[in-house]
């Protein structure tokens, strides 16, 4: 039994769903203990019970404990069953945090599956649907197995009530390496609102304007009709060769959405100005498919805690040699071996 101490590193949801994924791929049982105990209202939340027992339904694993609040829990993995399934989180949860738990053992099951996700789609610290369409799922893709996700409906926090459909045909993960992103062939900025007044998005990309010096074509507002709650993410993406960026910020009461706009044109224009292949979010959410292929590499601005955190959960449960070392250029190579 592996124990894991969840406050460690980043401490939160990632270490879980890293863990139950691994679990399940591997067939070793974990305990996770103090889970989430630095954060405001630590332990599972709605959406990390979610993503339990969605690992438990494609593989009738066990979570003894598994409770919203609860700090700890005891899994025991089961065998994976591919198959059509219809995660629903309930609450405006992220659909895209479900996913990254499911997705690695479904990529190497035997059959192809169909998912149903419903929740959040475009929720504060957690992937975009459009980061995970545009950016994770086409390199999972390269990799071996083929992945693909549609949002049929954007759900927002509090309301929630966003549905993604995925569709996953699995097959070997190899190893690859994820270096040069080759030119940039395109670049959009997109503020998506729904049931809020229109100037807050033009705010934003007026903002962003200032920073991104992008031909007019390349800016819109887009109106989520018919949208079940009030909702608004700003998203830029860069599209290189090898790989696309989606830079975004959720737009909160509170928040300028001029500093919005301003901000996450600056994030954009840092990782375009980098080199790197992957951006910070891309870089912790790569690790764990290399890791299942043996191998692999990529390029990276600065380590973030949350890839820090996934390499020490990543080496509790196999055998891999994972170095990150400086480069002159100040990107990082991510090796895995
Ligand atoms: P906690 O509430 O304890 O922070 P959590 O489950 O909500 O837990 P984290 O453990 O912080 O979330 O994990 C967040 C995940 O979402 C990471 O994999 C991170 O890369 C990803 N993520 C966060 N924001 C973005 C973003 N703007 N774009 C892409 N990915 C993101």
């Amino acid at each position: 039994m592996i124990i894991i101490d969840g406050s460690e590193g980043e401490g939160g949801g990632q270490v879980l769903r890293t863990a139950l994924s691994l679990s399940l791929v591997t067939g070793q049982a974990f305990r996770i203990d103090n889970f989430r105990a630095k954060r405001d209202k630590p332990g599972l939340m709605r959406q990390h019970l979610t993503a339990v027992e969605a690992i438990c339904a494609i593989s009738g694993a066990t979570a003894d404990g598994a409770a919203i609040g609860a700090a700890s829990l005891t899994f025991t993995p089961g065998r994976v069953r591919a198959g059509d399934y219809t995660f629903a989180v309930g609450t405006a949860g992220s659909t895209s945090m479900v996913l990254q738990a499911v997705l690695p053992p479904l990529l190497l099951a035997d059959a192809p599956s169909r998912l149903v996700l419903e929740g959040g789609t475009h929720a504060h610290g957690a992937p975009p649907f459009d980061f995970t369409a545009q950016t994770l799922l086409p390199l999972l893709s390269r990799m071996g197995p083929a992945v693909a996700a549609t949002l049929v409906r954007p759900g927002f926090y509090p309301v929630g009530g966003g549905r993604v459909e995925v569709s996953v045909a699995p097959g070997p993960l190899l190893p690859q390496e994820f270096v040069e992103r080759g030119a940039l062939r395109g670049v959009r900025g997109r503020a998506l609102l729904s049931n809020l007044p229109a100037n807050i998005a033009e705010r934003e990309l007026a903002a962003a304007r200032q920073v991104l010096d992008w031909p007019d074509e390349a800016w819109g507002v887009e109106t989520v009709a018919e949208g079940r709650g009030p909702g608004n993410i700003l998203m830029l993406s860069a599209c290189f060769d090898q790989v696309t960026e989606v830079v975004s910020a959720v737009g909160r009461v509170g928040v300028r959405a001029e500093d919005i706009g301003r901000q996450t044109a600056n994030r954009l224009a840092g990782y375009i100005a980098s080199g790197a292949f992957a951006g910070p979010y891309l870089a912790d959410q790569l690790l764990l498919p290399l890791a299942l292929a043996g191998g692999g590499c990529f390029t990276t601005v600065r380590p973030t805690r949350h890839t820090l955190t996934a390499v020490t959960i990543i080496r509790r449960f196999l055998d891999r040699d994972i170095r990150i070392e400086e480069r002159a250029d100040g990107t990082h190579l991510v090796t895995v071996a």
